[in-house]
């Protein structure tokens, strides 16, 4: 069975404790590959080979840097066939997806940063008759990443692109959930020369190894995508050692939709903002709030493209619904179907696991679930399910809207359509979230900050605010005589 490797210093090699995980194929049940179960050993050596390259990537022109991880895009692009099919094994994702969105997305991360590190500039300031300031951007030196399992390489790279880009070297973790795409990354890594210690790679468990990178006390940042309880506990440990925090967490998305809109776009937008990866992005709008005047006939067409939607084979290119990534997953989302029965919902569609005959028999595959009936504050409407699950509800005004929109505690994104400008940009200065998408969903230019406001994370990725991030300022202050 395929064992994968930690990547340390440049080489691929096994754990030190020599223990491994089962990783398993969602989509079959079945264990197909090995994982090192990485400890405060394994990290401590990926610091210290990170450590010894710093200076020299720290110095390295901006243009090398730059051809080195336009390599390392180009061959990510080489593979895009591949590393979809292994995204989609590892996952459960369809790889139709995995080839149009994960993939691609993974080659643009690491071309946008290669880009920008060309392009990073700083300020002067004249202190006029006195002095002349310069701020001296510095890379911070070992950083961490840790990403999380839904959009494996895609989130994995939105890190570690503008980390090294920005002259730091890495110690990363991806999920143990989704490890294989990264263990690919570290070979394409070693085909494009990217010199041995500027990027490390340590597998294994949030709490052992992720927590071994946190707190060790030569890493100077952490970036981390994934729980908003997670997100607590690494801030909890970062704070006292000063550590640079950079968290993207949970979401519960309200989706407003308003009478005037564009319904045709809306309605096939709303199935894939609710149903794209399994429902399994942290952008998906879970909570989907239709002015009542087209309230009964939004839901009954809503419920016929959903029930079109393909549950099947991840692999067959036909399929729209995958698996979800484990069966403890499963058993979380059918559980808050089961809590919103309790709490008054009504299932519209779905509600159950489902079956996918032949190699998928014992896969863990979940109808697309469509419920109303709820209050818009029981939990149902308020935890972060982060499954095929959205809840259906009626509203009259702009002023019930926004207090349903805002009352849960996360703020990453919303999604308002109409066709009303000045109601448009109402609702977007309103709407407590990171990001407000008017008209579309996942609309992403790569330049734009992103990240959530309130228990949706703290700081923002993206554009040149991701390599900020990976730096610091110093006010160098030089006076002049005159
Ligand atoms: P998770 O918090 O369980 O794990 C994320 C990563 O953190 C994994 O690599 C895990 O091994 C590691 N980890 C876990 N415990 C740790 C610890 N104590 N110390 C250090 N590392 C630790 O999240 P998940 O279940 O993998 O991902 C789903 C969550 O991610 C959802 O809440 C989703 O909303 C969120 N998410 C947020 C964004 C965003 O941009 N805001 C994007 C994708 C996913």
């Amino acid at each position: 069975m395929l064992k994968i490797e930690n990547y340390i210093g440049g080489e691929l090699i096994a754990p030190v404790s020599e223990d491994y995980l089962d990783n398993f194929n969602p989509a079959t049940g079945e264990v197909y590959s090995l994982i090192p179960d990485s400890d405060e050993r394994d990290v401590g050596n990926a610091v210290e080979a990170a450590k010894k390259a710093f200076p020299v990537w720290s110095k390295m022109s901006a243009e090398t840097r730059h051809d080195i991880l336009m390599r390392v895009s180009a061959l990510i692009e080489r593979d895009l066939d591949a590393l979809a099919e292994a995204e989609s094994v590892d996952n459960g994702k369809p790889k139709s997806l995995a080839k149009s969105v994960d993939i691609p997305r993974a080659v643009s991360n690491f071309k946008f940063y290669a880009t920008a590190a060309m392009h990073a500039a700083s300020e002067a300031h004249e202190t006029v008759g006195q002095a002349i300031n310069y701020t001296l951007r510095q890379p911070l030196g070992v950083v961490g990443c840790i990403s999380p399992w839904n959009l494996p390489l895609y989130l994995f790279s939105w890190k570690i692109a503008p980390a090294l880009a920005s002259g730091c070297c890495v110690v990363a973790k991806p999920s143990e959930i989704t490890p294989m795409t990264a263990y690919l990354l570290s070979k394409l890594c070693i085909e494009a020369g990217l010199p041995a210690g500027v990027l490390n790679i340590v597998h294994g468990l949030g709490t052992k190894a992720g927590g071994a990178i946190v707190t060790h006390k030569d890493v100077k940042a952490i970036s981390f995508t994934g729980g908003t309880k997670t997100g607590e506990w690494i801030a909890r440990e970062a704070a006292p050692k000063f550590k640079k925090l950079s968290l993207e967490l949970g979401g519960k998305n309200p989706n407003v939709i308003f009478a005037d809109c564009d319904y045709e776009e809306m309605l096939a937008t709303t199935v894939r903002s609710s149903f794209s990866n399994q429902g399994q992005i942290c952008l998906c709008g879970s909570r989907i709030f239709v002015e009542r005047p087209i309230y009964e006939k939004f839901k009954a067409d809503f419920i016929e493209k959903v029930s079109q939607l393909k549950i099947g084979d991840p692999l067959d290119e036909s399929t729209n619904i995958g698996a979800v990534v484990s069966k403890e997953h499963l058993e979380k989302v059918l559980s808050y179907i089961e809590l919103a029965k309790t709490e008054g919902g009504k299932i519209l569609l779905g509600g159950k696991s489902a079956k996918v005959s032949g190699r998928c028999k014992n896969g863990y595959f979940i109808e697309p679930t469509i419920i109303e009936n709820l209050a818009f504050d029981c939990r149902t409407n308020q935890e972060e399910i982060f499954g095929a699950v959205v809840t259906l509800q009626p509203f009259d005004t702009e002023e019930e809207v926004l207090r349903y929109a805002n009352s849960v505690e996360y703020g990453l994104s919303a999604t308002v359509w109409t066709e009303n400008l000045s109601r448009a940009h109402r609702m977007a200065e309103k709407i407590a979230s990171g990001i407000v998408w008017v008209n579309c969903w996942l609309l992403r230019d790569l330049r734009t900050p992103f990240g959530g406001m309130k228990n949706s994370g703290v700081g923002r990725e993206g554009g040149f605010e991701a390599l900020r991030f990976f730096t610091q300022e110093k006010n160098v202050c030089i006076k002049i005589n005159y």
